[in-house]
């Protein structure tokens, strides 16, 4: 028997638990004001009503032998994808039933689909990152080139001629920068990877966050992204569904190589290695795309973009560097004069009493950076801010 080895490759990651042991650590000793998480990636709010009954009329209905539901299709239930081809349609983007995917989630996909992708491909990573791109590639052995995501770009790095990459992981919102790609610039992605023959890995969990309608929500609203594009989307973050588990995947059924088609080898992937989505969250998913389920979650993203809202005013009002915020759940921001990210975070823990995320955490370049998210509690929020802005290290 011989074992993948290339385990041996992954790092610990030891972020969420040092962070974790940290913030206990300094509860059981003295915290004179109560500690304010803004570090976690889960959402904070619940279920929207609508999606509640339509999970609880879903099970009912199992209960019944009449209409009681078995293995259902791989790929999801037709009512489901309907919705989501229905959605699309709205960001001007026109799909196939047959292009959606209906999966328990992005992480999910985002790491089976490299099943598709030879061991051989180099692949091309943005540094911050989302560790799952990452772990999934290192797994498989696979040669991972990163490019720079920094204060001089932004966040957003553009295509180097001179790299040479199969796969191309894009996250847009992005985890953990909140910076989001334009439409010329999707587009001059989606350019390069025609010219190299290149998949691109277009992460679009936070989609449902971006305001400014002229911010691409799907790459598939570039010209050119059904050639060479696999888009993942999640319920999690839009709906609530971090726990509940439900998101699709859109391969293009244009996308093909070797004569070989993506979408039928990603159909032949699922339907050899998952047996679906649970009926009773699939309805629970369809629920969210009803004139209720839309205005019930759009009101708890509202919700959360206040958040985001309070904390960009308190970074404009000190002065700091940051990205994200305003069509993102997240606040990328650059430390005080030099500090790097874990000095910033007991500085924030032990004086504040603020919980956040080391950029470090995420990266290299994330060194000198942190990460503050807008999925708390409103009024713990402001709270938070209060404190930052009155705190000795911004005092000039
Ligand atoms: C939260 C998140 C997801 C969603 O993952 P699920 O498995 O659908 O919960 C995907 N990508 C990024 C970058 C995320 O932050």
């Amino acid at each position: 028997m011989n074992l993948n080895t290339n385990y041996k490759n992954l790092q610990q990651s030891y972020l969420f638990s040092t962070i974790g042991k940290k913030v206990a650590d300094f509860q059981k000793t003295n915290p004179a004001l109560p500690i304010i998480k803004l570090g976690i990636g889960d959402v904070t709010r619940p279920l929207c009503p609508a999606v509640v009954n339509a999970m609880k009329k879903a099970c009912d209905e199992m209960g019944k032998a009449e209409s009681f539901r078995g293995y259902g299709p791989e790929q999801g239930y037709g009512f489901l994808k309907e919705a989501i081809l229905n959605y699309y349609k709205e960001k001007g983007v026109s799909l196939e039933l047959d292009e959606i995917f209906v999966s328990d989630g992005a992480k999910s996909d985002v790491g089976n689909i490299l099943d598709l992708f030879d061991k051989d491909n180099t692949v091309l990573v943005p540094d911050p990152v989302y560790p799952v791109y990452v772990d999934t590639n290192i797994m498989d052995g696979r040669n991972i080139v990163y490019m720079n995501a920094n204060e001089e770009n932004g966040f957003l790095p553009m295509p180097d001629e001179a790299v040479k990459a199969g796969l191309i992981y894009l996250c847009s919102p992005n985890n953990p920068t909140g910076a989001v790609y334009t439409k010329d610039q999707l587009k001059a992605w989606v350019d390069y990877a025609i010219d190299n023959h290149a998949i691109i890995l277009f992460d679009a969990a936070y989609e449902a966050f971006v305001r400014d309608s002229s911010l691409p929500r799907s790459i598939f609203e570039i010209e050119g992204a059904k050639k060479c594009a696999i888009e993942f989307c999640s319920f999690s973050k839009t709906a609530g569904f971090t726990g509940t588990r439900c998101g699709y995947t859109v391969v293009p059924l244009e996308l093909e190589s070797d004569g070989l088609s993506l979408n039928k080898m990603w159909l032949r992937r699922q339907t050899t290695k998952f047996n679906g989505v649970n009926y009773i969250v699939q309805r629970g998913a369809e629920a969210v795309f009803s004139p209720e389920g839309r205005k019930q979650i759009q009101e708890n993203i509202d919700g959360y973009m206040e958040n985001a809202k309070v904390i960009v005013a308190t970074m404009k009002k000190l002065g700091i560097f940051y990205t994200g915020g305003e069509n993102s759940p997240y606040i990328w921001l650059k430390c005080p004069e030099g500090m790097k990210s874990w000095d910033f975070f007991d500085y924030l823990l032990t004086k504040l009493s603020i919980n956040g995320t080391p950029g470090a955490g995420f990266g290299e370049n994330g060194e000198g950076f942190f990460r503050l998210t807008a999925f708390g509690d409103p009024e713990q929020t402001k709270e938070a801010m209060r404190r930052l802005e009155n705190a000795d290290i911004y005092k000039k």
